[in-house]
């Protein structure tokens, strides 16, 4: 990889403050729960297979991913000997790879056992199923009712040396907001399901439910493993749980660009399409050239802060598809000069939160949008 121009806008990607995350949320679970770090969507935007390699590095036994093709790509790029759970199947998906590869894939109902026991018999092969509950998510999984018959399927095709089904598991719907009254609810869906499933004789190596806020605030929660995404990557939830600082968190992506252009301008210039701002006295502008397609929100525009020159400055007008626009305030900057649209905050850069509440929107967002047409810089 050729490091881009050091003007050029990029992510830099700490990969130190990951394996400092991962040790920070071991370090919170009791010693036999094992940590599956959450890499779906190119580990939200930080790059999949460093973050992976690290994550695993820091402590981290399990991998998780979205999709199979996400989760083969991980195996191609050889990381082959740890147990990867991929969840959203489609119908026609490559089951068979998923075998071969030896992943662990999520049934949540009946036609995705009946893909899967196809593809084992095609293979020959015994696939790592792991039965998904729906304990009040209402998303993917499966319904309570729903339950007893599937258990019952998936015992079928495990005596007949098709399946083994390796895990039960579920996923939260406001882990985020302790003490709303569905997390208690869950967690006794949960229970119940799980205690069903093994009482019929599911003998599964891990039972689950923990994403990152329920990994950080509810311990009754992390049962064998737990999934944290978004806190490996050093972003907080949701601000109501704490800063990443409160949280023992180091977040990992910064993103910079140089500063392309600097030029004066008189008062009463209008600044970029729409001129929804209009300098209101004689000043500098400077040009960011980072623009939507790289991620940058256009919801943001007038409101999205950059640091430059030891200064924080706000998004001037709208953000354009390449580019957006500072007002400085008649300071010049040498061109180049590095603008930093978020980062750790430890310097006085704005965060991805700060971006969030710019553009209406969580951090999760902010992170994983960044696009790849910017480089990924790792540190
Ligand atoms: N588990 C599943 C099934 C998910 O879909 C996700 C992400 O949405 C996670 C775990 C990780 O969630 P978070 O980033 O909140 O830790």
């Amino acid at each position: 990889e050729t490091p881009p121009p050091p003007s050029r806008a990029r992510a830099e990607i700490d990969l130190g403050a990951l394996r400092a995350n991962v040790r920070a949320l071991r370090a919170r679970v009791a010693p036999h729960v094992r940590v599956m770090a959450v890499v779906k969507a190119d580990a939200y935007g930080h790059g999949a297979v460093r973050c992976a390699r690290a994550a695993l590095d820091a402590g981290a036994s399990w991998l998780g991913t979205a999709t199979p093709q996400e989760a083969l790509a991980l195996r191609a790029a050889g990381i082959t000997d740890v147990p990867v759970l991929c969840w959203l199947w489609t119908p026609g998906d490559p089951w068979d790879a998923g075998i071969e590869a030896g992943l662990d894939m999520a049934v949540s109902g009946r036609w995705a056992l009946d893909e899967v026991t196809a593809a084992a018999r095609a293979t020959g092969r015994t696939a790592r199923i792991q039965l998904k509950a729906d304990t009040g998510l209402g998303r993917n999984g499966c319904q309570p009712a729903d339950w007893p018959a599937l258990v019952a399927e998936a015992l079928k095709a495990e005596k007949d040396g098709l399946v083994k089904v390796t895990g039960l598991w579920s996923h939260f719907a406001c882990a985020d907001e302790p003490g709303h009254p569905s997390i208690a609810a869950q967690l006794d869906v949960f229970r119940s399901m799980v205690e069903y499933a093994e009482k019929a004789g599911v003998d599964p190596e891990v039972r689950h439910i923990a994403n990152s806020p329920a990994t950080l605030t509810l311990p009754e929660a992390h049962f064998d493993l737990v999934r944290p995404g978004i806190a490996m990557y050093g972003v907080s939830p949701a601000p109501e749980l704490g800063t990443p600082a409160e949280l023992g968190l180091r977040p990992v992506m910064s993103l910079k660009a140089g500063v392309a252009l600097v030029k004066e301008v008189p008062a009463g210039h209008g600044v970029s399409y729409g001129h929804h701002y209009v300098t209101g006295a004689e000043t500098t502008l400077g040009l960011i050239p980072v623009g939507y397609a790289d991620g940058v929100p256009r919801h943001a525009s007038g409101r999205g802060p950059v640091l430059v020159d030891g200064r924080v400055r706000t998004v001037a007008g709208r953000v354009a598809m390449d580019q957006f626009v500072v007002d400085l305030g008649g300071d010049r900057p040498e061109p180049g000069t590095e603008a930093v649209l978020f980062g750790s905050g430890e310097h006085g850069e704005p965060t991805a939160q700060d971006w969030a509440e710019a553009a209406d929107t969580i951090a999760y967002e902010i992170v994983t949008r960044i696009g790849a047409r910017v480089p990924r810089v790792y540190l």
